[in-house]
């Protein structure tokens, strides 16, 4: 297969892209042994660094596009190699020359949808704010005291309306003073970045920070880990700085003020899902923990892998976009492992976890044994 050694010297475009740390990497293969991907299927982030220090990255091959920028090799790498970085460099190269093998090939359609509306499913812009229909929320104004930005999933996917439904009655029920932007929020680009789209994500960012500003937006209030990373972490490169809460958190610091009053039991057995973008990219694992402890009844379980461990459930690093196999879905793993708890509830905190683990579920035979809820869906059923 033809690779860009012939355009360019590779190695060198990799570290321009911001990749540069592959050269510190000593072939010990860690990264191999955690990698969800190697349980099913071969995939090997170790050769692809190995390549990528030859200057041989196979740009056209699927491999380049299959991490999920879980972290978990991160996590376990004696060299600081910064693999999610390296492979978000690839791809940074496969996009600039516009290589995208069949999996990858939804990013195309899904890029013009963020540019024409906002958000990635080719939704119409306006209607952005459907969701709060027959809801008591009102449009942000600077004097409220947060902003609520449900993102992209929240407001439009039908199953995940129902999470964005939950969180306001939720902010209704403890008084919180919050309001909506509606049609003038954007995607906040975090999943396009990682698929090597710099411009785009440069684009969506620009605009959000506008608004936020001109909005007078100085608290935000998210419910995905993913808007949350790349508010948190990613817009300061923009010079800017908002006070970035994810719902998690939100609920746990209303309960322990008082504001929010669980008066009722959830008397059911659950376990609880950290998403990678929440636990391992941003160390928070004990709020949503506590949270659930809170409510009386309710019976906690940890999976096989969790916290710092926590197995992806394969929607980062845009695969939430492409298309995984039956057979090679991480998300399947996954709720096996909750089953196995005796989990009657995997409870979790994330849009593309909620997504995956609601395919995942329609294809297993004891599908009635466990049911899949945002941690907002929990809370909404125990507050009066
Ligand atoms: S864990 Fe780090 S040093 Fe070891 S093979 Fe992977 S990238 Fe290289
Ligand atoms: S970030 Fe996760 S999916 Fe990507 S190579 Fe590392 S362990 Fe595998």
């Amino acid at each position: 297969m033809e690779n860009l050694t012939d355009y360019k010297e590779i190695a060198e475009i990799i570290k321009e892209r911001g990749g540069d740390n592959f050269k510190y990497c000593y072939q010990c293969g860690k990264c191999d042994v955690v990698c969800p991907w190697n349980q099913v299927r071969q995939f090997s982030m170790r050769k692809l660094v190995r390549e990528a220090t030859f200057g041989l990255s196979q740009i056209e091959g699927e491999d380049i596009w299959r991490c999920t920028t879980c972290g978990k090799c991160s996590r376990h790498c004696p060299r600081d190699v910064k693999q999610v970085e390296s492979g978000i460099a690839l791809r940074k190269i496969a996009t600039e020359n516009g290589i995208f093998p069949a999996s990858a090939n939804p990013i195309r359609s899904i890029r013009s949808s963020l540019n024409g509306e906002g958000n990635p499913l080719f939704k119409d812009r306006n209607k952005r704010a459907d969701w709060t229909k027959g809801l008591s929320v009102k449009p942000f104004t600077g004097d409220m005291e947060i902003l609520y930005y449900p993102g992209c999933y929240l407001s439009y996917d039908p199953r995940l309306k129902k999470v964005a439904t939950a969180t306001a009655n939720i902010l209704n029920k403890a008084g919180v003073n919050f309001g909506i932007l509606g049609s003038k929020e954007n995607c906040c680009g975090e999943s396009i970045r990682k698929t090597g789209d710099e411009e785009l994500f440069k684009h969506l960012a620009k605009e959000n920070i506008k608004t936020f500003i001109d909005n007078g937006v100085k608290r935000i209030l998210v419910s995905s880990p993913h808007c949350y990373h790349t508010f948190k972490n990613e817009y300061p490169e923009f010079m800017v700085h908002f006070e970035v809460v994810h719902i998690a958190q939100y609920l746990f610091e209303l309960i322990n003020n008082g504001r929010l009053k669980i008066s009722k039991e959830f008397r059911k057995k659950v376990t609880y899902h950290d998403p990678c973008y929440l636990g391992r990219h941003n160390g928070i694992y004990d709020e949503p923990r506590k949270v659930l402890q809170k409510i009386s009844a309710l019976e906690l379980s940890e999976m096989a892998d969790s916290m710092e461990d926590s197995l992806c459930c394969g929607g980062g690093g845009g695969r939430i976009w492409m298309d995984t196999p039956k057979g090679e879905r991480f998300s399947d793993l996954r709720l096996e492992q909750a089953v196995e708890t005796g989990a009657e509830v995997l409870v979790t905190s994330c849009p593309y976890c909620i997504s995956n683990f609601e395919d995942s579920l329609l294809f297993r035979k004891d599908s009635e044994t466990i049911e899949i809820k945002d941690i907002t869906e929990i809370i909404e059923e125990v507050i009066s």
